[in-house]
């Protein structure tokens, strides 16, 4: 009997996916390239479960039911075209592929009309949750053709995670718009993970708090409305884990230069190509830059002297100003990110709903957090909101806690410690809030030496000025 869905590539994503789709009653095929990897998992993780191994490519196609639906979970880039191109001659008309790996949308975007034109029908889809999500319930993010997307609905809404609302999947949009919309969730994912790494940094060396304390700070945030979140869970867990080598908390024993894939860097380059200003996302980006230049740093320390020292105040007061400041830093950061998205999807005609688009990612991915309730309904309120800034109970929010939020600030350039993702956040902010920025003497300075012109405030018209004194 033909299977009903075929999985290629049987790295962690693959297999964990392969194994949710079966456990939701699909008959299974897989495939991968290194035929042992196959071996291992049907010896071990698929033993006894409704799946069928190929071995290779034109046996695998042969063993699924038409129209197919192949889902790829191989390394983005390359690899993705690799195995296409092997399949293409293989599937007939109105087969499916689609691809579930971290691809860049603007691949994404080509491959779907490559493949469309042919017949053969192409989904990007982001999955995010890491392997855990991906066995147990992710948050997927498919776009594309919306026909096409229709005959795959049954399969992804019963693998997604499920939340009060429903499955954590929706149609995203045409072509690319489910990759897009999944970089952009990295690019807040990064912005998220440097908000929490400064919060520790200034809990840690100008509160004064021990692992112990630090535990007990990010478990206590962890039960708030505004901060719930699985990125704050995890922290709080990590502060307690002990190294069996040493005895001692293993977070102090873990080198201080950051990793990265890609999806951030993308981020900020597609909203610097489209205008976009998202300060958070790009600090959380360099934060991670100048983190792996350990060497460096160190030789520098012993250069470079700045001040130091612990908040002079009342410590349980000064990790709720932190607390504060962490969450008004984040709504900066989600406001960034949600305008990067209404930006692309008016550029790219995707036709997004910003508040699904909260919705999906409120279960099964890494930044899932009850916050994106909040994201939801002022969407959901406001269809057409210019910015999450404007949303009522964000701009409370931030009213009643500003004091908080600048007082850290001033705070760590008074201790020397660094908080690029919490200062880019405060500058949005005050940038955003301003009726008037400085820019009216940039335009002056283009015009002086580039004769760029300018407008002015009080009359219609391009306008430009022999600037330089008269000699
Ligand atoms: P991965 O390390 O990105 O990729 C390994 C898989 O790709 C293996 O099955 C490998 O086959 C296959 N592969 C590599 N080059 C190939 C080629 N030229 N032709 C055919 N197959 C090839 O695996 P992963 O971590 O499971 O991730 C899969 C995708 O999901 C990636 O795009 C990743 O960015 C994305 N993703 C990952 C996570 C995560 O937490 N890991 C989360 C979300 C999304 P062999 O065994 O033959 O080498």
């Amino acid at each position: 009997m033909a299977q009903s869905f075929g999985l290629i590539g049987l790295a962690v994503m693959g297999e964990n996916l392969a194994l949710n789709i079966e456990r939701n009653g699909y008959s299974m095929a897989v495939y991968n390239r290194t035929g042992s990897v196959t071996e291992e998992f049907m010896r071990t993780r698929a033993a006894g479960k409704n799946f069928v191994a190929s071995y290779t490519l034109p046996e695998f196609v042969q063993s699924l039911e038409r129209p197919r639906k192949i889902l790829i979970m191989v390394k983005a880039g390359a690899p993705v075209d690799a195995v296409i191109e092997q399949l293409k001659p293989l599937l007939e008309p109105g087969d499916m592929i689609i691809d579930g790996g971290n691809s860049l949308y603007e691949d994404t975007e080509r491959r779907v009309k490559d493949l469309e034109s042919t017949g053969l029908r192409f989904i990007g889809m982001g999955v995010s949750g890491g392997e855990e999500g991906a066995l147990n319930g992710p948050s997927l993010m498919p776009g594309g053709t919306e026909a096409a997307y229709r005959e795959i609905e049954p399969i992804v809404t019963k693998i997604a995670a499920q939340v009060d609302d429903g499955p954590c999947v929706t149609y995203i949009g045409p072509g690319g718009s489910g990759h897009y919309v999944k970089m952009v969730h990295n690019g807040i994912e990064y912005g998220d993970m440097q908000l929490i790494a400064e919060a520790y940094d200034l809990l840690k060396n100008a509160g004064g708090l021990t692992n112990e304390q630090l535990h007990a700070a990010f478990a206590e945030w962890n039960t708030t409305d505004e901060l719930n979140s699985f990125l704050i869970e995890i922290t709080a867990d990590i502060f307690q884990k002990i190294d069996p080598d040493t005895g001692k908390h293993l977070v102090d024993f873990i080198l201080d230069a950051a990793g990265q894939k890609g999806t951030g860097r993308w981020t900020v380059m597609s909203a610097l190509e489209l205008g976009v200003s998202i300060p958070t996302i790009i600090a959380a980006v360099n934060a991670r830059i100048i983190s792996s230049i350990k060497e460096e740093r160190v030789a520098a320390s012993k250069e470079l002297t700045g001040p130091s020292g612990l908040y002079e105040g009342d410590q349980q007061t000064f990790i709720n100003m932190v607390r504060d400041a962490l969450y008004c830093s984040k709504i900066c950061s989600y406001a960034q990110g949600m305008a990067l998205l209404a930006k692309a999807s008016q550029e790219f005609n995707y036709n997004l709903n910003l508040g699904e688009m909260a919705r999906i990612w409120k279960g099964g991915c890494i930044i899932r957090a009850g916050f994106l309730n909040k994201i939801k309904k002022a969407y959901d309120e406001n269809p057409a909101l210019p910015n999450l800034l404007l949303a009522p109970e964000f701009k409370q929010t931030i009213l009643d806690r500003q004091a908080a939020w600048r007082e850290v600030i001033m705070t760590a350039a008074k201790v020397g410690i660094p908080v690029p993702a919490f200062s880019a956040s405060l500058d949005y902010f005050d940038s955003y809030r301003r009726a008037t920025l400085p820019q009216n003497l940039t335009q002056a300075q283009r015009d002086y030496f580039g004769a760029h012109t300018y407008q002015r405030i009080d009359k219609a018209g391009t306008f430009h000025t022999e600037w330089a004194p008269e000699a």
